[in-house]
């Protein structure tokens, strides 16, 4: 395997096996540049490219920091109705491009067996979303972006804050922002003043100074 990434052998949760979950080693990454949905572009290895752990044996796809912590229950209908129709084969070792959005799509199939939260979804949506902008294929960048905008306006809407590590600003950033991504642009400039305007968001100046740039830009658009 090539310098930077090593394997760590982990049991799955939903059929008991063990597989080999390939992982990046934390001084083998250096940014080479943040985007304003906060994409980050990596010299080298990315790390997101192996942030989606799949177990080879039953199909099971989540990323790595929640693959351990499905329930009971959802591990059963996973094991129940997914396993059988999954088609044996690892996604370990170096993962190319395409490799990455496999195992990120098959993230997206064992959140929708299991019920997962839309928080889950909107994350995995958006990565999904990065990894094609990566790739150069604007259609589909946009595609996942949209997605992704639906399950963080469905967090906002009907989660309490924080939704795992999210808070609410933050929220109201990414919506703002995926709305100026996806041309919505009202709306972007609605969800950016919201957050300029809220108490809440002035713990948080690095994210206001952001929100005031982009509230900026898409003014530009509205002209
Ligand atoms: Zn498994």
């Amino acid at each position: 395997m090539r310098e930077g990434l090593y394997n760590k052998e982990v049991v799955c949760p939903v059929c008991s096996k063990k597989f080999q979950a390939t992982k990046v080693k934390a001084r083998a990454t250096k940014v080479k540049s943040r985007d304003s949905d906060f994409c980050v572009h990596y010299e080298d290895i990315n790390p997101i490219y192996y942030d989606a752990w799949v177990c080879e044996n039953c199909g099971y796809a989540n990323q790595a920091d929640k693959f351990e912590e499905i329930s009971h229950n959802e591990a059963d209908i996973l094991r129940n109705r997914l396993m059988p129709k999954w088609n044996k084969h690892s996604l370990s070792g170096e993962r190319d491009i395409d490799t990455a959005i496999e195992a990120f799509k098959l993230v997206l199939i064992s959140h929708d067996y299991r019920g997962a939260k839309a928080i889950d979804f909107a994350k995995a949506c958006l990565r999904i979303a990065w990894l094609y902008r990566y790739k150069g294929d604007e259609e589909e960048e946009l595609k996942f972006i949209r997605h992704s905008l639906e399950y963080y306006t469905e967090v906002y809407e009907k989660e309490s804050f924080p939704v795992d590590k999210l808070d609410e600003s933050t929220c109201v950033y990414m919506i703002g922002e995926l709305n100026f991504r996806v041309g919505n642009y009202s709306e972007a400039v609605k969800w950016f003043s919201r957050l300029i305007s809220s108490e809440e968001a002035r713990k948080k100046p690095a994210l206001i100074e952001a929100a005031r740039e982009q509230y900026q830009l898409v003014k530009e658009k509205l002209k």
